[in-house]
């Protein structure tokens, strides 16, 4: 515990820039929370129109966070800058990637990211289940890459893993963990392993509870047994948080091609329903 709360507050990087590529569910919430933070955020996306609504949702915390001080909230929002053409990335201290959960894809991005961003530039993924190395060796210097993995809700969990590559260095290790002490989260060190620390113990525990629901116990029950057990949040609920999509690929890294996400989960997914993000999941949420 006390390592844990000591684990990268050595470090004096102070980074003032931060530039987030995906403004999904996670990339979003974590420009608003950088933003938060007093940095300077720029955020990209493919789809310009992806960009607007994760503004509108970050304002909406802003002025939870700022209990409705119209001026906090408006510097806030002036940090928070659109930039669907990627230019911040060529001037920013951290690069954090969230896009699609597509090897390729990100690949390809980080390739482009290297070439524009500033050599000391930290870059970081989001990735929750692809192997850190086979997206750093897309790069000239693959010990550039550091996994920074958020969980969802970002606003409301503090825990964030600092994901070690076989070739990260360790000063890009402590500028990642000294980010992540400076938008006061708590770095939980990891090695890159799959699920790394958190969801290779989360994978089974959410599965088990889908497969309740599969043998015709309700959602609700399942939730209702666990939260009393003391959890936050139900699995089921959680697994309707995550999305649904990401739950079935995340399944597969954890557990191998092979096996068999559950029927009603694959179901599901098939039926555009990804939970909370669609309207809709094991829940209705609309
Ligand atoms: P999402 O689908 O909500 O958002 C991804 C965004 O990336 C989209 O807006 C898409 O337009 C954009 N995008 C895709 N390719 C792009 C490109 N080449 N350039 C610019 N933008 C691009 O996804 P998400 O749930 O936010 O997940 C993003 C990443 O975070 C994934 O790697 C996922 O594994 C990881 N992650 C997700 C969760 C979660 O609970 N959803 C938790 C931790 C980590």
């Amino acid at each position: 515990q006390e390592r844990l709360k000591a684990f990268g507050k050595e470090s004096d990087f102070a980074p003032r820039h931060v530039h987030v590529v995906g403004a999904g569910v996670m990339g979003g919430d974590i420009a608003a929370v950088c933003a938060l933070r007093g940095m300077k955020v720029t955020l990209q996306d493919q789809s310009v129109e992806r960009i607007a609504p994760a503004i509108q949702r970050a304002a909406r915390l802003f002025e939870r966070r700022h209990k409705g001080d119209a001026r906090q909230v408006r510097f806030t929002l002036d940090r928070l800058i659109a930039d669907p053409e990627g230019h911040g990335a060529a001037r920013a201290d951290v690069i954090i990637e969230a896009i699609f959960e597509d090897l390729a894809v990100k690949r390809s991005l980080f390739a482009e990211l290297e070439r524009r961003a500033r050599p000391e530039a930290v870059l970081a993924t989001n990735t929750s289940s692809l192997r850190l190395e086979d997206i750093a060796s897309a790069l000239q210097d693959p010990s550039r890459l550091v996994g920074i993995h958020f969980f969802n809700p970002v606003p409301m969990l503090p825990l964030v893993e600092v994901v070690e590559g076989e070739a990260t260095s360790a000063e890009v290790l402590r500028r990642a963990t000294g980010f992540v002490r400076r938008i006061d989260k708590l770095p939980l060190p990891v090695k890159s392993a799959p699920g790394f620390l958190v969801n290779a113990v989360l994978g089974p525990y959410m599965l088990e509870a889908l497969r309740c629901v599969e043998e015709g116990i309700a959602p609700e029950a399942v939730d209702a047994a666990l939260t009393a057990f003391g959890m936050p949040m139900g699995p089921v609920e959680l697994v309707d948080t995550v999305g649904l999509d990401i739950a079935v690929a995340a399944g597969k890294a954890l557990a191998g091609s092979g096996a068999e996400p559950p029927a009603r989960l694959l179901k599901l997914v098939a039926a555009g329903k990804l939970g909370r993000k669609s309207g809709e999941g094991y829940y209705r949420w609309q």
